[in-house]
């Protein structure tokens, strides 16, 4: 099966640094580059969605306070054609609890002065999250919404949803057992990689993106369960 988080076989991941903080944006950019990532910079969020739109880049590492548009209007924006992995970097924790709430849809936070090694061993054990084992060709069907592991495609009604590459992959974790009830912990454990350290409260706000896209409630939904004092499981639609 090949890896659908990783680019290209043999690519090298491409990340783009948006920092306008020449220090910081230069630390950054040396560590993924040793780490044999292809990088970019840049200190412009608008100038940040040309080049996001031109090189498509895997990872974007997104400051929030930037000239131009701030980092929350950088990620709504790219969030309109990109699935890049989105680590966004913060000046003060409590401004994470804001994110979240906001709902900008990054897949991670780091909050300044971080380690810039966590922040390069949190990207890679993303691109190596592990894939959901099952056989291939195997569409799952609940209702009316299909969900193709292989192609990572997923229709409802026949018509073809876009999600981002988290959203998916939370998506295709819960549709591979759907009998089975997953925790916050364990979906984390499963979709970003065990040992992850990631605020379960993330999972809450990628399950309410995907419930959206399929028009589910959250007061009674349809597809993605909530089984209260657990977590989350497929619904039969
Ligand atoms: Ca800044």
């Amino acid at each position: 099966m090949t890896d659908a988080a990783a680019p290209r076989s043999g690519a090298r991941v491409r990340a783009l640094v948006v920092e306008d903080e020449a220090p910081i944006r230069r630390v950054i950019v040396a560590y993924l580059t040793k780490e044999g990532f292809d990088v970019s910079e840049v200190d412009n969020g608008l100038i940040a969605i040309d080049i996001i739109e031109r090189d498509l880049p895997d990872v974007v590492v997104l400051d929030l306070m930037l000239p131009g548009i701030d980092g929350i209007e950088v990620c709504r924006q790219l969030r309109t054609f990109s699935d890049a992995y989105v680590v966004m970097l913060t000046a003060r924790a409590e401004e994470v609890d804001t994110l979240i709430g906001l709902s900008v849809g990054a897949d991670d936070y780091m909050t300044k002065p971080f380690s810039n090694r966590e922040l390069v061993a949190r990207i890679q054990a993303m691109m190596r999250r592990p894939r959901v084992s099952i056989p291939a060709g195997s569409t799952r069907e609940f209702g009316d919404l299909r969900i193709d592991p292989d192609s990572r495609e997923v229709t409802l009604d026949g018509v073809c949803l876009e999600f981002t590459r988290t959203e998916f992959d939370i998506l295709d974790v819960l549709s591979a057992q759907p009998r089975h009830v997953y925790s916050r912990e364990r979906l984390i454990d499963e979709v970003w990689g065990s040992g992850w350290i990631a605020d379960a409260r993330l999972v809450d706000v990628h399950v309410s993106h995907i419930r959206a896209k399929l028009g589910d409630a959250s007061s009674d939904p349809k597809y993605v369960l909530t089984v209260r004092g657990v977590g989350f499981r497929m619904g039969t639609g």
